[in-house]
């Protein structure tokens, strides 16, 4: 094969938000038969098709539009990252402010992943819980310790002892900012910040997104259902439905500010120690197969080492790429430079997916050539067929 990457394959893009929200959207319309080109619309709206379709009456709780913590959330995230990453190491002011955003971050998310598992769950008392109050936004809500039990025991959420000391302290953290300034404390200060973020991160991943893109499908059916049968004619009404758009809204929410920060997290110093030293052991066997990542540009994307075509995944960032040549043309891009970089086809695996230049964990210095999807090494001769 020639040693450009193939254009053709280049087709579905899988890490940036747009193709993540294409994915979402297609999804729901899987999942939601979406009648083909092929079938008739007027079938589908004979009268007692449309008795049929209509007749299983859902409640409609509208739960989103009144309670929009997830937007809120993921905008406290954002700007604690940018205040960790304004100044290295940040001065006082931004530290005490990312201490802010983030337990503000922390307390909203993790009370709308509680919501979706039920919303009387983020009342103060559950007993007293009312629909109608919950609605308007007129009850007490739980605290954050409450909100940890509670997704643990309820709702099956891991939160490890080290997160729920590191979250509990952010309040303390912030107090001891206000009135003493940057002391020695800060330093750890800034790691409990890191060590939050961190989790934050893994939380969002996977917890909050799975559960909003599920709220989005069920929104989509729900909505479907209402206005008989999804045809691509009518795909578009379904997708403005105010449920439908505002959990697709909040879904994009995630998958963009995610996009952002990735880019930034390299940056916050401290969380890049006490993250890779947490993911040190989980990367301990693969170093022959670990390279940079070229979203965080930490040492932790693994690549495929048994030629499976398997999705790889960044154990720093948590970006997963579902195509394994798409990874490679990304790499050699990214990390090893546009005019550089250069991906061939490997002759063990035949899979287009050997980076020539590129650099492996246990041997960071050395350029080699790397195929992404058996771990080959082409130390001598590269296998690009170029004489
Ligand atoms: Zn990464
Ligand atoms: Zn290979």
């Amino acid at each position: 094969m020639g040693d450009q990457p193939d254009a053709r394959r280049n087709t579905l893009p899988t890490v940036s938000g747009a193709a993540a929200r294409v994915e979402v959207v297609q999804t729901a319309l899987a999942s939601c038969h979406l009648e083909t080109l092929g079938d008739t619309l007027p079938e589908s709206l004979k009268p007692e098709a449309t008795a049929q379709n209509t007749g299983r009456k859902r409640p409609n709780l509208r739960l989103g539009l009144y309670f929009t913590p997830v937007r809120n959330g993921m905008d406290y995230l954002a700007k604690a990252v940018d205040d960790l990453t304004e100044c290295t190491p940040p001065s006082a002011r931004s530290l005490k402010y990312a201490v802010l955003h983030l337990q503000a971050a922390t307390e909203v998310l993790l009370k709308a992943r509680l919501v979706g598992e039920h919303w009387s769950l983020v009342y103060d008392d559950p007993r007293v819980a009312s629909l109608k109050e919950f609605q308007k936004g007129n009850f007490k809500s739980c605290g954050i310790e409450a909100t940890m039990d509670r997704l643990t025991e309820i709702a099956a959420v891991n939160i490890a002892p080290a997160d729920r000391v590191a979250i509990n302290n952010l309040a303390s953290d912030r107090n001891a900012l206000t009135h003493y300034g940057h002391t020695a404390d800060a330093f750890l200060i800034e790691a409990r910040t890191a060590r939050v973020l961190s989790f934050l991160i893994t939380f969002i991943e996977n917890q909050l997104r799975p559960m909003l893109e599920a709220k989005f499908q069920e929104a989509f059916r729900n909505a479907s259902e209402e206005s008989f049968r999804v045809t691509p004619a009518n795909v578009y009404k379904v997708l403005e439905s105010p449920e439908v758009a505002h959990a697709q809204r909040e879904t994009n929410e995630v998958i963009n500010t995610m996009g952002d920060l990735r880019l930034k997290l390299g940056r916050v110093e401290k969380l890049v120690d006490s993250r890779m030293k947490e993911i040190s052991g989980e990367l301990a066997p693969w170093k022959h197969c670990t390279v940079l990542c070229p979203h965080c540009l930490q040492w932790a994307l693994v690549v495929n080492s048994d030629g499976s075509f398997n999705p790889i995944k960044c154990h720093f960032c948590l970006t997963v790429y579902n195509n394994v040549e798409l990874a490679a043309i990304d790499y050699a891009m990214h990390v090893v430079g546009e005019e550089n970089g250069t991906v061939v086809e490997c002759s063990k695996c035949q899979c287009e997916t050997v980076v020539i230049g590129a650099n492996i964990a246990n041997d960071k210095d050395s350029d080699i050539a790397v195929c992404f999807n058996c771990a080959d090494i082409y130390t001598h001769s590269h296998p690009s067929s170029a004489e």
